[in-house]
């Protein structure tokens, strides 16, 4: 199994939302123990794993500035939200015996780490998964341009994002029942079709530096360890 295997080293990026399952807000129990396996799987194929979070099922700056709040302060509260579930990922993932950091873009000394690179990039060496939290550290910005930061920084094979569909659509198909799925689709193509898997920020960042994008659904058991093999469905951004 492990020849088969086309990356040694992955980023993984999961939405807070993942982490609620059919819950409207905050944690299930479940839905993160089932993350924990699949991410589990993975680790245990001697892949080098990191992740970030993203706070959605807490809390989305956007939100709170809608409701006029000044942006940046919503922001912050945005970036503490991913802290809660990076902890939370943390938690589920040490119950199954699998040695993990949190490092965070803002400093909390006395809960997790504060990110240092160097410090991130030896975590993955000795095979730690390491829980990137609170985003960039800058208001103004999404979970997942810290995702394509991070997998550039950590010199990652590949940036996986776990979503609720299996890959990238022509239109929606939650509304639309004729929506087909590409198999590849360029980072140019993604962004002049405005298709919303990412936002052009974490696109751009990826086109720039040629960090493939895999995009699938975390909902099927197993489907973070097809995806590594490129078997199952998917949607590669690449090129
Ligand atoms: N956020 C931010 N800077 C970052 C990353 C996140 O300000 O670099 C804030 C922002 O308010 C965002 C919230 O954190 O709405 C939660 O992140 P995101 O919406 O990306 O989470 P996801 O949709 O992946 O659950």
């Amino acid at each position: 199994m492990i020849n088969q295997i086309k990356y040694k080293r992955v980023l993984l990026k999961l939405s807070g939302e993942i982490l609620m399952g059919d819950q409207k807000y905050g944690h299930d129990s479940k839905a993160i123990e089932k993350v924990a396996n699949d991410i589990k799987q993975v680790h245990d194929m001697g892949v080098q794993i990191c992740l970030v979070v993203g706070g959605g099922n807490i809390y989305r700056g956007v939100s709170g500035a809608a409701a006029g709040m000044e942006r940046s302060t919503a922001d912050h509260m945005g970036m503490i939200a991913t802290v809660m579930n990076a902890l939370a990922l943390q938690y589920y993932l040490e119950q199954k015996q699998i040695k993990t950091r949190v490092l965070s873009a803002i400093p909390m000394m006395t809960i997790c780490e504060p990110y240092v690179r160097r410090r991130a990039m030896r975590h993955m060496e000795k095979g730690r998964v390491v829980i990137f939290a609170a985003g960039t550290g800058n208001p103004f910005f999404t979970t997942d341009t810290a995702a394509s930061l991070r997998a550039i920084e950590m010199g990652c094979d590949a940036l996986l994002k776990g979503t609720q569909v299996d890959g990238v659509y022509n239109s929606d198909p939650k509304k639309n029942k004729d929506a087909s799925r590409f198999e590849r689709i360029t980072y140019k193509e993604v962004l002049t079709n405005d298709l919303t898997v990412m936002d052009a920020s974490a696109i751009s960042l990826a086109r720039e530096n040629n960090l493939p994008i895999i995009v699938f659904s975390l909902h099927k058991q197993g489907a973070f360890a097809e995806a590594m093999q490129h078997q199952g469905n998917f949607t590669i951004i690449e090129g």
